[in-house]
């Protein structure tokens, strides 16, 4: 992928890219930093070139496999809440995906860790990041109803398919005062809720920010 590619140039006009900013801040969004990745990073590298002209709506997309990219708002409030805390060292994201909230993420944090259960799909993620040159990003393919606990404590965990309650193995995962922020509920519609650990007790304090609609966390691998 050359440099003219990953800029978009040809394929989205910059003007097309500061609507979806102006959008984002217009919906609230407020952090400096996550409008400044966002603005900065190719969205229609994660998509099938079929889909790829829509990238810069904001509106979730199909990555295959019954599975999307998620809406360029949901990824900039998910984010800005993970940061809402300060500097994060150690993050883990569960549902890799195309690897865009990934990459969003790698750009604000020290280091990610990612999960994805559907092979084909990480397998793609993991040549965009080496395509762009990111190295503070490990995936694997696993379960992330269980967490990763090779790389835990995490301060931040951010989950971008929806349990119907929160995994237990998260909380043990979490360092103190950090922070988790999943969507909860059925199929139909799921609360965004921040969890987050108080100091180094098992208590979490929880605040459900808004309602949302993410994909199911599956149990399993599929290869
Ligand atoms: N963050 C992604 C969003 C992809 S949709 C992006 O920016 O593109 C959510 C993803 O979670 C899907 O790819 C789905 O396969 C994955 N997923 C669902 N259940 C999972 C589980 N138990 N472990 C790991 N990944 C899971």
């Amino acid at each position: 992928m050359n440099s003219i590619e990953l800029a978009g140039i040809g394929m989205t006009s910059q003007r097309t890219r500061e609507r979806l900013i102006q959008r984002l801040i217009d919906q609230g969004i407020s952090s400096q930093p996550v409008l400044d990745v966002i603005r900065m990073t190719p969205r229609h590298i994660f998509l099938d070139e079929a889909l790829s002209h829509r990238a810069y709506e904001d509106t979730a997309l199909p990555i295959g496999f019954s599975q999307t990219l998620s809406q360029p708002y949901i990824v900039a409030r998910m984010t800005e809440i993970l940061l809402s805390g300060g500097r994060l060292k150690n993050v883990l994201e569960i549902g890799t995906g195309s690897g865009y909230q990934t990459t969003i993420l790698s750009q604000l944090v020290e280091q990610v860790s990612t999960v994805e259960r559907i092979e084909p799909l990480l397998r793609k993620a993991k040549e965009r990041f080496r395509k762009l040159g990111l190295k503070n990003i490990t995936a694997e393919l696993s379960d992330g109803s269980f967490g990763w606990d090779k790389h835990a404590p995490y301060d931040g965990i951010i989950t971008t398919a929806a349990p119907q309650t929160v995994p237990e193995e998260l909380f043990r995962q979490m360092a103190p005062g950090g922070i988790l922020v999943i969507p909860v509920g059925n199929g139909v519609s799921q609360d965004l809720r921040v969890l987050r650990r108080v100091s180094d007790s098992a208590e979490f304090d929880e605040e459900i920010v808004e309602k949302v609609k993410f994909v199911p966390l599956l149990g399993g691998l599929s290869r």
